[in-house]
């Protein structure tokens, strides 16, 4: 009740009315108080004093000054038109610059009025100038008034058109503030504000659109930024404690002979502690009553297979029957080999069923399932088809996970009556602060510790013109009996061009590594899956020592031997693309290389990311870097999921801000699971207004 206030219609504010209101509500999704308020200014202006002209070269940043501007001067024509002026003080004289919108401004200067000019002075061969600076006519009566920093808000054209450019949206603001001011009510407890020294909500507001002070701007930005992250941590810990409580899961009780046997007789080498950690934590999981949805993220190499495995296992202890559920067939059939040789010492029911999979098999196979035969299930998209059905389905894990959606997820909970616990394994490092975003109803495992003995992959960038030592390198590394990847960018599989490169390439490699010393395998979209495989198995046995590939292979494909990889027209590929592709090589004791190919027109990103690739083999580094370059809203799932629609915190800046509302959203809940305590009514009553409001996350603050 004591957020109505906030609630009010925006025609309602001073100043705004049924037009405006329009506008606001097309232009900007601004229809209510709250909204207003939210709309925060995107830099400000720093009136608290003028600049001298003479102190320019001292200062980096943005001036104010205050003068005369003369002689205005139109120069050159068409799109290089541009229009100079000349700004003095009583220390000196600048440049202004405008490339267009001239027009309204030429006439205004021939008068002998003083100005406010505002802008970045920039160095231009000597002298500064000041590109499209912003000025005003200096009013001896309205500078006090000014003496302050300023928000500047971004506008429309339509908003323009009515008035609402920033000073109109600044007035309009001042008004908000005016009328709700004190009555912002307080959404965060006395004990959060006390700890953390934050702001009241009330004066954070005034602050963040008229800061009387560089020191509480800043307060007021960390205020609101920790409000915002708090709220999106906290739902997210309640949404997955709801579902915790609901969803009834299988108990896995024993670790049984199954499980014991492969640890104790068939694992050829030492678990990782990573992987020691995570199996436990799985283990802890799955024995608790309540289905488990857990996420392990691990580097390329990092062994999340065998983790997989060993869960696998568990289940079969239980008498429960699991499948594993991969992105492609090549790696469907790549789990099924590995895992039936890891297995063979055991007596144990595994099967493959992909697209592949003959009618005839077909039957048998969901005969097999729906008696309890089968223990292992392992394959495509096909698992999720209806007809599939389990006797009792106990553990489901899905391999390489961003290329399954949320919706075939949830078919397979339906497989069991009890939903099957679900593990997703995914290489694709995400930051730990965004994950916990993206996956917040998700938990997440790490294993961040690679096998023992593996040595850093060698990264190298050469330009086209090295190609012939590129080649020589191959050859040494096949006279030393590795195998070598050579990748081409397939972007689009239906794109001629890229096919006929990669075609191309393979002509050249075929001619430069004749036979019969040497034999080449090809692997591309268009071949069907039946020829796909059988060359992946020709190279994966070594009968082939080089292996003429798309980004078919980019997931989790898994040859040892295989030593050097040579990615072509390296510009064309993401960042955390080239990374997957790295991590095909490096899976076995020797040395490995990666080189990167590309022709010496770089941009300046295509750059950097080799500069990145080079530099580390880091894949969390890579993946903070790759945010960086990119933006949150690139990264595989972001868009849809909403919750980086950010008002004011930023995911990669606020990093440590969004930990510390983590942890202080968990350390509340752990207390007072149910928000019932005195001291945390405030935090309930916003949570059940978010609740009310079935605010989607970009409108909650
Ligand atoms: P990814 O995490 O990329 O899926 P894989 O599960 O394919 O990695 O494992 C990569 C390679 O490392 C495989 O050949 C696997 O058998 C091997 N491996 C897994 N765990 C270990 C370990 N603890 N020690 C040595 N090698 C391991
Ligand atoms: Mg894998």
């Amino acid at each position: 009740m004591q957020y109505d206030i906030l609630q009010t219609e925006i025609e309602y504010l001073k100043g705004v009315g049924p037009k405006r209101a329009e506008v606001l509500k097309k232009e900007l999704s601004i229809y209510r108080f709250h909204d207003l308020l939210h709309y925060f200014p995107f830099r400000y202006v720093d009136k608290t004093r003028f600049y001298k002209i003479s102190e320019i070269g001292s200062v980096q940043s943005y001036v104010q000054l205050k003068g005369n501007i003369s002689r205005p001067k139109m120069i050159g024509a068409g799109r290089g038109q541009r229009m100079t002026a000349v700004f003095n003080d009583d220390t000196g004289t600048i440049e202004l610059v405008w490339f267009k919108g001239f027009k309204f401004l030429k006439d205004k200067f021939l008068s002998s009025k003083k100005w406010i000019v505002y802008g970045k002075p920039t160095n231009f061969g000597g002298s500064f100038n000041i590109v499209h600076p912003d000025i005003e006519e200096f009013d001896a009566r309205e500078v006090k008034m000014n003496e302050r920093f300023e928000g500047v808000y971004n506008s429309t054209e339509k908003m323009k058109n009515i008035g609402l450019n920033t000073k109109g949206i600044n007035k309009v603001m001042k008004n908000l503030i005016a009328q709700v001011g004190q009555a912002i009510p307080e959404n965060l407890s006395d004990s959060l504000l006390q700890s953390f020294g934050l702001l009241s909500r009330a004066e954070a507001f005034h602050e963040i659109h008229f800061p009387s002070s560089q020191e509480s701007l800043q307060q007021a930005q960390i205020r609101l930024k920790f409000e915002e992250l708090f709220y999106i941590q906290l739902q997210l810990l309640l949404q997955k404690r709801t579902r915790y409580l609901k969803n009834k899961g299988l108990v896995f009780s024993n670790v049984g002979d199954y499980f014991l046997n492969f640890y104790n007789n068939s694992l050829p080498f030492e678990l990782t502690g990573a992987q020691k950690r995570v199996i436990k934590e799985i283990r802890n999981d799955t024995r608790t009553g309540h289905q488990m949805n857990r996420l392990v993220q691990g580097d390329v190499g990092s062994g999340k297979t065998l983790v997989a495995l060993m869960c696998m296992l568990l289940a079969i202890d239980n008498g429960a029957q699991s499948c594993l559920m991969a992105p492609t067939e090549i790696l469907a059939n790549q789990h099924f080999n590995g895992i039936s040789k890891f297995l063979k010492e055991l007596d144990i029911d595994v099967r493959l069923l992909t697209g592949s999979t003959r009618a005839k098999e077909r039957r048998v196979l969901h005969e097999d399932l729906e008696s309890g035969k089968v223990q292992i299930l392992i394959g495509t998209h096909a698992l999720i088809e209806d007809k599939v059905q389990f006797k009792n389905l106990g553990l489901v894990v899905i391999d390489e996970q961003h290329r399954f959606g949320v919706e075939q997820r949830a078919k397979l909970w339906k497989k069991n009556l009890t939903p099957p616990h679900i593990l997703v394994m995914t290489a694709t490092p995400i930051p730990r602060t965004l994950a916990m975003s993206l996956y917040g109803d998700l938990d997440i495992s790490v294993i961040d510790e690679l096998p023992p003995g593996r040595k850093p992959i060698k990264t190298m960038h050469a330009y086209e013109s090295k190609r012939l030592r590129v080649f020589g390198f191959m050859r040494e590394q096949i006279q030393a009996g590795r195998q070598i990847y050579v990748v081409y960018p397939l972007i689009d599989e239906s794109e001629k061009l890229d096919l006929k490169n990669l075609m191309e390439g393979y002509e050249a490699i075929s001619r430069a590594f004749p036979l019969p010393e040497y034999r080449v395998s090809v692997v591309h979209g268009k071949m069907n899956a039946a020829d796909k495989d059988h060359e992946m198995q020709r190279f994966a046995r070594g009968e082939t020592q080089i292996m003429v590939a798309t980004t078919v292979i980019e997931v989790g494909v898994d040859v040892p031997n295989a030593t050097v990889m040579v990615i072509e027209n390296t510009e064309r590929f993401g960042l955390s693309q080239l990374h997957q592709l790295r991590g095909r090589v490096g899976r076995g004791g020797s040395q490995s290389y990666c080189i990167l190919m590309s022709s010496y027109k770089l941009s300046s990103d295509s750059k950097k990311r080799i500069e990145i690739m080079v530099g580390t083999n880091d894949g969390f580094v890579v993946a903070q870097e790759d945010l960086k370059l990119r933006g949150p809203g690139d990264i595989q799932g972001t868009k849809q999921s909403g919750t980086l629609n950010l008002r004011i915190a930023d995911i990669i800046k606020d990093e440590r801000l969004m930990k510390m509302a983590r942890d202080a959203a968990t350390a509340i809940l752990e207390e007072d699971a149910n928000l019932k305590l005195g001291k945390n009514t405030r935090i309930l009553g916003f949570v059940k207004l978010l609740r009310a409001n079935k605010t989607n996350w970009s409108v909650i603050s």
